[in-house]
């Protein structure tokens, strides 16, 4: 059994705060300032460029991979991390369509996260005018799953609302109909179990500064199936993916397995930050974390509900159809959700109208989620949302 109590001790929450946003940037924990110094000043400091073989740095990538594979029912020698989630979507989507060679279609749904929209869409400009890509409502993708189709690209968990894709039943859908699927775990790993042996699924991605709390700027990760894995052709060829570096060969050649999917020189600082988090996830396992995170989450629709009827539930009602979020629609969302913050409780805001909570069992609780009612509770009945200061939009909501 997971101890979530010793988990959330493991983490810096400040005073006074009740964070429901680790879907967008989980805490830092306590480890990992002592950690990051100690990484700076002995390995960077004493080692310097000698770091990369003495410090082991140049193997962080793969390491940090297998790590991370654990959550997401990777094997071993399937994941490795680098760059930033919008430049794995890229990567991955690349490697599927040369797959597909044939086919010129990549389908995806408007409950994706726009970034990986708009990746894809110049990806496939850059390929030729006879590329296509193809957005349906979600609940039209297995309709619009045909022959013609080259790549599926999903986001298991919608950002907004938290509704969940059937990975497993669309993934084989999309296998029996010739199509290669690209999944992205941003709002699944570290929320809810994944297995991807078991879905079979082709290629996914996902980001470490989510619920993994590896901090802002962590490195992404991406999967490749094993059975594709030597048979893919990376488009962002970088000579850190190429079989020898340090043979300096003019000519590319792709490197062993997933090693072929790093691109340039790792984030050695941010990867001993995302390490420190990975020793807080040794500690849990992901069934008990998806049976706390659905108590978590019934609880807070449940007293949401009860004391605040100006709010509409936009989340799917059953826990087993959604992510470890729950958002709210509310007209004026964006003042309400400043007005929490005024009151120390975390969330965010996604246009047009959704006040969106995140819940993360390893350092959020019963107790926390009951203050948090209340206080949005006594912001809604005393309307202290209507106020000018609260609707002045900033850069990041
Ligand atoms: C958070 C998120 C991203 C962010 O991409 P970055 O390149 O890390 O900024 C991309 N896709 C999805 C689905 C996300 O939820």
């Amino acid at each position: 059994m997971t101890d979530f109590a010793t988990t959330k001790d493991m983490f810096i929450l400040p005073e006074g705060m009740i964070y429901l946003d680790g879907n967008s940037l989980g805490p830092v924990p306590k480890a990992a300032a002592d950690h990051v110094h100690q990484m700076m000043t002995d390995e960077w400091g004493q080692m310097l460029i000698t770091g990369w073989n003495k410090a082991g740095w140049m193997g962080m990538p793969a390491a940090l991979g297998d790590r991370i594979g654990k959550l997401i029912g990777a094997e071993p020698g399937s994941v490795v991390v680098g760059d930033t989630l919008s430049i794995k979507v890229y990567q991955a989507v690349a490697s599927a369509l040369e797959l597909n060679p044939d086919r010129k279609v990549v389908l995806s749904d408007n409950g994706n996260f726009p970034t990986d929209l708009y990746m894809v869409d110049g990806l496939l400009r850059s390929l030729g005018d006879d590329y296509e890509l193809r957005v349906v409502d979600p609940e039209q993708v297995t309709d619009a799953l045909t022959d013609e189709i080259a790549v599926l690209m999903l986001t298991e968990v919608d950002y907004r609302t938290g509704r969940m894709h059937e990975m497993k039943t669309l993934t084989e859908l999309a296998h029996s109909l010739g199509v290669v699927a690209v999944w992205d775990l941003a709002h699944s790993a570290g929320a809810i179990p994944v297995d991807l042996t078991i879905c079979n699924a082709d290629f996914a991605v996902g980001c470490t500064y989510k619920y993994l709390n590896g901090g802002p700027g962590a490195p992404a990760f991406v999967y490749v199936a094993p059975r594709l894995a030597e048979r893919v052709r990376p488009a962002l060829s970088g000579w850190l993916g190429h079989e020898d570096p340090f043979a300096f060969d003019l000519d590319y050649r792709p490197g062993a397995g997933i090693e072929r999917m790093r691109v340039g020189t790792p984030p050695v600082i941010q990867m001993a930050s995302l390490s420190v988090a990975m020793d807080v996830w040794d500690m849990a396992d992901m069934a008990d974390v998806r049976v706390k995170s659905i108590e978590l989450t019934e609880l807070f629709i449940q007293r949401v509900e009860a004391t605040c009827p100006d709010l509409t539930l936009a989340s799917p009602r059953d826990p087993l159809q959604r992510g470890s979020q729950v958002s709210f629609r509310f007209a004026e969302g964006y003042a309400a959700m400043q007005a929490l913050i005024a009151r120390g409780v975390i969330g965010d805001f996604r246009a047009p109208d959704i006040m969106r909570f995140g819940f993360t069992p390893l350092y959020i609780d019963e107790t926390d989620v009951e203050q948090a009612v209340d206080i949005l509770a006594d912001i809604m009945r005393n309307r202290q949302w209507d106020r000018p200061e609260y609707k002045i939009r900033q850069r990041v909501t």
